[in-house]
């Protein structure tokens, strides 16, 4: 077991008490909704809640990867349910959401990794709340070929798909994926469909060095990425990874004008980004713009 280090002071989260967020638990409930807000123990809930921006979780809660510095629950998924897209959709409908993220668990068990189901729940939102903007955080479809296409003709306004680390720390901490497949997935989305925003992320503090993440933000954009989030990965459970160190708030502040000067378009980089966090806000001060 690796023992939880003590957080420092600029990692501070406000217990959620805020009526709005009593009301957006209530409709994931009511919905049968999972979010990954709280199958991750984001600390972010309070405050994102209190604003409805909660990120759904679709296919399920059991993942058939396992991730060192994730959450989710592995094992063998349940089937899919064929109600959820619409579900989705009512409950974006309802928050009311300007913008709104989707992601999932990963499923290798399912022959196209997910994909329609995917492109079903981009569909569903889109007839229920026209005006949203829909950002969606895959899997890494490795394996499945045409999934990507089927996801991308549903047309997303934001593919996201998260690097989390650097390349050397791939088979400690994401054993199951390939640092060169997801960069490639990336890159193709934007060839298939120039007009969808790409996004990517990292979590620093789990080893890796100042210039290996320049390096993965030179990969980003050569991969025509063009947002970009960076993060403190937090160590869950005394299972997961351990923290290698705590970043501080002025490192975060340094990445964020590297990346900003490599020519990402929507730059995050705090203590406590995470790839959804103000992903609303941030959208649409970049549509305004
Ligand atoms: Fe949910 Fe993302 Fe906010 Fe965390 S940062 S609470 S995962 S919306
Ligand atoms: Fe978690 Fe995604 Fe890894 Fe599954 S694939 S364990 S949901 S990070």
């Amino acid at each position: 077991d690796n023992p939880i280090q003590r957080k420092p002071s600029w990692i501070r989260v406000k217990a959620p008490t805020h009526p709005i967020y009593h009301e957006t638990r209530k409709l994931m409930r009511d919905s049968k909704l999972v979010t990954v807000c709280e199958e991750a123990a984001c600390p972010n809930i309070g405050e994102c809640w209190s604003q409805r921006h909660a990120t759904m979780m679709i296919m399920g809660e059991i993942c058939t990867r396992a991730c060192a510095f994730c959450n989710i629950t592995t094992g063998l998924p349940n089937a899919l349910d064929a109600d959820e897209p619409r579900r989705v959709g009512e409950a974006v409908a309802t928050l009311g959401l300007r913008h709104v993220v989707i992601t999932s668990v990963d499923r290798d068990d399912l022959k196209d990794g997910g994909a329609e189901h995917f492109a079903q729940t981009i569909r569903a939102i889109r007839a229920a709340a026209p005006e949203t903007t829909i950002e969606i955080l895959t899997p890494d479809f490795l394996r499945k070929d045409g999934a990507l296409e089927v996801v991308v003709r549903a047309r997303p306004d934001v593919f996201n798909h998260n690097l989390e680390t650097v390349p050397g720390l791939y088979p400690t901490i994401r054993p199951g994926a390939r640092y060169y497949h997801s960069l490639r997935l990336l890159d193709r989305v934007k060839q298939l469909d120039p007009t969808i925003f790409t996004k990517s992320g990292i979590m620093v503090g789990l080893g890796e060095e100042r210039l290996q993440v320049l390096q993965v933000m030179d990969d980003l954009r050569s991969a025509d990425v063009d947002f970009l989030t960076i993060g403190q990965y937090l160590q869950p459970t005394v299972k997961h990874a351990a923290v290698d160190r705590f970043v501080t708030p002025d490192e975060f502040a340094d990445y964020a004008t590297a990346a900003r000067g490599k020519g990402f378009l929507l730059v995050s980089s705090t203590p406590l980004t995470r790839s959804s966090y103000h992903a609303d806000r941030d959208f649409a001060a970049l549509r305004e713009a």
